[in-house]
């Protein structure tokens, strides 16, 4: 069996593929098995769960020691055009996060929303608005879990990196979810080693080291056009540099969870961890007291 890293933890978003049983109680046995340590369950069709099971999960995870997230339903959106929409949005961003607290998930991952017709700007200071009161009623019943607004892979989407860590610095309690496919395939670049670090430094930059020390991120290999991401792939049929990424991850001492969305994600999420330890072994992390960034700078 793989150890576990406990500083940065591997793992998959919903039920493996290879898992025997369609259920997320038993995803958790089987991730055990496998060495993986952490599982992001999906709420992305709708809020389908019920307290009893998330009761088990909750028991069940935490005696195995697997981390768990959760991921909100797809169709939100915090920018409609109709104001119903809008508060059916937040309404349901607000019980995925309860549902996930009560899974004794630490962390709600979510997709904001579309532009539409409106600019840019006009988008932000609408989802910024949102978000505010959503996170002013979980402040107010104590959810423990954290939200994670997720940076998108789509050009017409909310959710450049720039729009995510803004909003994370602006706003008490809203922390983000680093997706690098996204970031890629948004950007049509950010593929090197440089080009990952300089990514990590600018989210410590911002939002400080605290951001990089408590990090949520996903990962996959994508394909991607003009305007974005076509769809997730595996890592190796994929142009994404993930030794690259990963080494950065590593020079960067980035701890949290590290969750793999590829199609073969169980597989993957392995060969990342693995990849982890490996370096972790050889040990090439520059030692506190020299410059870390200095260290990111030299390519
Ligand atoms: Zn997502």
């Amino acid at each position: 069996m793989t150890p576990a890293s406990d500083d940065l933890r591997f793992g998959v978003a919903g039920i493996p593929h290879s898992c025997p049983g369609n259920s997320s109680l038993r995803a958790i046995d089987y991730l055990v098995s496998i060495g993986l340590d952490a599982l992001e369950l999906e709420f992305v069709q709708g809020l389908k769960m019920g307290q009893e099971t998330a009761g088990q999960i909750k028991i069940k995870a935490s005696q195995l020691g697997i981390k768990l997230s959760a991921h909100a339903p797809y169709f939100i959106n915090l920018n409609a055009e109709d104001p119903g929409q809008r508060m059916r949005s937040q309404d349901l961003l607000l019980n995925s996060l309860r549902l996930a607290a009560s899974t004794g998930a630490s962390d709600l991952v979510f997709h904001a929303g579309y532009y539409g017709r409106k600019t840019p700007a006009e988008t932000y200071s609408r989802i910024k608005d949102s978000l505010k009161d959503i996170l002013s009623i979980s402040r107010l019943e104590k959810i423990p879990a954290r939200l994670r607004i997720e940076t998108m892979g789509k050009r017409q989407q909310f959710g450049s990196l720039d729009e995510v860590l803004s909003l994370c610095r602006e706003l008490d309690g809203l922390s983000p979810c680093l997706d690098f496919a996204h970031i890629l395939a948004r950007e049509g670049k950010i593929n090197s080693y440089r080009d990952f670090s300089q990514v990590l430094r600018k989210v410590e930059k911002k939002l400080g080291r605290r951001a990089l020390s408590t990090a949520h991120i996903h990962i996959s290999g994508v394909i991607f056009n003009q305007h974005g991401e076509i769809k997730h792939i595996n890592l190796d049929e994929s142009e994404f540099h993930y030794d690259d990424w990963l080494q950065a991850v590593f020079e960067a001492g980035i701890k949290g969870t590290i969750i793999d969305e590829s199609p073969a994600r169980e597989a993957d999420a392995l060969r990342l961890k693995n990849l982890y330890l490996n370096l972790q072994e050889k040990g090439t992390r520059a030692e506190p007291g020299h410059n870390r960034h200095d260290f990111l700078d030299t390519d």
